[in-house]
């Protein structure tokens, strides 16, 4: 009876949750006030997808549909045509798109790519009402690539896809007329007639 007084008389639950908040005091801070301040994020950070192009403006994608196979979510559409008519092996993306609603940033399409002409980027604030708006075309992957064009190549470097020497563009396939180097194309073989 007379401890259970002296307990409520001293609040003693009140002294121990105050004794917690106050030691929290002294310990350093983990939250982040988010969005006034933000966390740095590493190179392999998968954020929203970008397409790239070469240092000279071309673009790299070649419309080869390797990205497209290679995605679980198949939230990838590219719609290709012939870019030199006297080479049709010479090919380009006429549309390209990506469903970021269905999308799972697994960065299979990066990996599949053999001209490295996708990337991602560390961006990840682009949540609106419209879902529509969640479907990148081919504009807005340049646009990103553009815009975040250091932190894509960074992605790529870290995920050992491009090095950042002189020699980064041996790393992956690049397009022979890029070199100047336009293959013929190759023959056809007609079966043999027999004859006999
Ligand atoms: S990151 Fe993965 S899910 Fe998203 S488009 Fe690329 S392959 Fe598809
Ligand atoms: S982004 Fe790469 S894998 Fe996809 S179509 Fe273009 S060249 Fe092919």
């Amino acid at each position: 009876m007379v401890k259970k007084l002296l307990h409520n008389v001293l609040f003693k639950e009140i002294v121990k949750g105050l004794k917690t908040t106050f030691s929290h005091y002294f310990v350093k801070e983990v939250t982040v006030q988010y969005p006034h301040a933000k966390v740095p994020l590493p190179d392999t950070h998968r954020g929203a997808l970008c397409l790239l192009k070469y240092e000279d403006g071309k673009e790299r994608c070649v419309g080869c549909d390797l990205c497209e196979a290679a995605c679980p979510s198949h939230c990838i559409r590219v719609v290709s045509a012939v870019e030199e008519e006297e080479n049709e092996v010479v090919r380009y993306a006429t549309e390209f798109d990506i469903d970021i609603t269905k999308c799972v940033f697994c960065g299979f399409c990066v990996e599949a790519c053999p001209v490295n002409a996708l990337g991602m980027t560390k961006i990840y604030e682009y949540s609106t009402n419209n879902k529509r708006d969640l479907i990148f075309d081919k504009p807005k992957l340049y646009e990103i690539g553009d815009l975040a064009y250091q932190e894509a190549k960074r992605y790529l470097v870290a995920h050992h896809q491009e090095g950042e020497d002189e020699i980064a563009s041996e790393y992956r396939y690049r397009f022979p007329s890029l070199h100047g180097e336009i293959p013929e194309p190759v023959a056809k073989v007609e079966p043999e007639q027999n004859t006999e």
